[in-house]
């Protein structure tokens, strides 16, 4: 038996209404309704650490997009008895604007990063609206401010946050976008992140429609599924199904057992 480590999804947000349109690039024409969009950010907890997997957007940013923020992922954390000054580390997925805000509220973080995001957040895609539309430049400016305090670890492919915590690079829907294989007790964990916002973008094989590479999102179900291991070990990005499947593990924040068993299985 190697590591294993617990892990939260604290949910800080909730889109909705949404459209089938919006969750599917192309949708069963059957459909009508169209499931809400959680936002997450996750706590990995073991060895005397945690590891933080995203750092959500702010209350600026919310108004900005018109979105609704519950509360502030820092205050979700806090609620959750975890204050932000004792995070070491955090693995940022991607740098669109609900994954990477809050970049300043975390003094004493290391931030894990593909090579490929940063490069992508900051080079000529971004002179395209299209592309640019999910980043942040006040976000992806912070990044760059700590690229230069010597408090980014980059890594390219693969990489290793701890024993048990490991990063692998997709891309798909962001060219730089990384999953977060954890080791836990019932096997390995795959934080899909937006390599799968839904359930359903992995089991109909139907891609969300904010895409940078049609190619390797799909090929990136694949990398997941084989990370993972078995399909109940796989947790999508934004799905509100997550929240309705695992064990609730807090009274006072929307914060959910990912290291237990879910209530529903997707083995065939
Ligand atoms: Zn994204
Ligand atoms: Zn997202």
């Amino acid at each position: 038996m190697g590591n294993s480590y617990e892990i939260y999804a604290l949910r800080y947000a909730t889109m909705s209404p949404r459209t089938p349109q919006m969750n599917y690039l192309m949708p069963d024409p059957h459909d009508t309704a169209a499931a809400d969009l959680d936002y997450f950010v996750w706590l990995i907890r073991g060895g005397g650490r945690d590891i933080l997997v995203d750092t959500g957007f702010n209350a600026a940013e919310a108004k900005l997009r018109n979105r609704v923020l519950t509360l502030n992922p820092v205050d979700a954390l806090a609620a959750f008895g975890v204050a932000a000054d004792s995070i070491g580390d955090i693995v940022v997925t991607h740098l669109h604007y609900d994954h990477a805000g809050n970049l300043d509220r975390f003094p004493n973080a290391r931030f894990h990063l593909q090579e490929r995001e940063m490069s992508f957040a900051t080079g000529r895609c971004m002179c395209f609206g299209a592309l640019r539309h999910p980043f942040s430049v006040e976000h992806v400016t912070l990044m760059v401010r700590h690229v230069y305090g010597e408090r980014v670890s980059f890594h390219s492919g693969d990489g290793e946050v701890a024993p048990g915590v490991t990063l692998h690079r997709v891309g798909g829907h962001s060219d730089g976008l990384q999953v977060v294989r954890v080791e836990t007790a019932r096997g390995p964990v795959v934080l899909a992140s937006d390599a799968a916002h839904y359930y359903g973008n992995l089991h109909r094989r139907s891609p969300f429609p904010i895409v940078y590479n049609i190619g390797d999102m799909c090929l990136g179900w694949e990398t997941v599924e084989r990370l993972a291991g078995h399909p109940d070990r796989v947790i999508p990005g934004h799905d509100p199904v997550v929240a309705d499947i695992y064990p609730r593990a807090s009274d006072k924040v929307d914060a959910f057992a990912l290291h237990l068993k879910p209530s529903r299985s997707f083995a065939k």
